[in-house]
């Protein structure tokens, strides 16, 4: 399983794809990417079985500037493609990658979330109509209502997160599941493992648990939960693709 995530980059759907096969070592049984152009156009693509399926279902039309992608090995729910990665809220406005597994998924779904229709089995789904939840309902901006959702959710994650009325950044946050962001040049990426990003870049900063990322094209902000900035200085990965 695995995340690979791009902003600001014409070929974000190649450099996803690409990222993916790469994180197929990890073990997976099905997989997806969300696409957004910036333009108010988006693209939603998953399927069940390999990435060359999921690369023969993504048509030309299916570019952006910013995406993520995600394979899946299901801990809560068939592997289908309803529970295929991405997931995305009721109103279709935010899109979520999850590695890990959230622990009080049921607790949270029945407190918050018991008029929303769920349209998969996965805990992951739990997460992303929880952030649209406070953004919505509790008219919090979309870091508030993420940095809100993080602080309820227990277990084991990497998140990465578009929000598709602001389509010019990644939220991005970890706790015991890897997660690295990529510093491209004009662009920026994020992968479970940095064989997923060699061909875009060698230079990674980590991500500790319990931080919260907001990564743009040409910014990379890391916060802890409770909001105090932190600086870390990059790596460079001495390996070829
Ligand atoms: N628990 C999530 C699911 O079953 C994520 C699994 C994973 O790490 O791929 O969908």
């Amino acid at each position: 399983c695995g995340i690979v995530g791009v902003v600001g980059n014409e070929n974000t759907t190649k450099i996803l794809l690409n990222g993916l096969e790469k994180l197929e070592y990890r073990g997976y049984d099905s997989a997806g990417i969300y696409v957004n152009n910036e333009n108010g156009k988006d693209f939603l693509v998953k399927e069940v079985g390999k990435i060359s399926d999921l690369e023969s279902e993504v048509s030309d039309d299916v570019q952006g500037l910013i995406g993520i992608g995600h394979t899946r090995w299901a801990t809560h729910g068939e592997p289908t493609v309803a529970n295929a990665h991405p997931h995305f809220s009721a109103d279709n406005r935010f899109y979520l990658v999850h590695n890990g597994v959230l622990t009080n998924y049921a607790e949270l779904k029945e407190k918050y979330l018991s008029d929303v229709e769920f349209k998969s089995q996965t805990d992951t789904e739990v997460a992303v109509q929880l952030i649209d939840y406070f953004a919505v309902k509790e008219n919090m901006d979309t870091e508030s209502a993420f940095r809100k959702a993080l602080s309820l959710i227990e277990g084991s994650y990497a998140f990465a997160m578009v929000d598709k009325e602001n389509p010019d950044r990644i939220f991005v946050a970890k706790n015991k599941s890897p997660l690295l962001i990529g510093l491209g040049d004009g662009f920026n990426v994020i992968c479970s493992d940095a064989m997923a990003m060699l061909e875009s870049t060698h230079k990674f900063v980590e991500i500790h648990d319990g931080e919260v990322v907001i990564l743009k094209k040409d910014s990379v902000e890391i916060s802890t939960l409770d909001g105090k900035s932190v600086q870390r200085d990059p790596y460079t990965v001495k390996l070829d693709a």
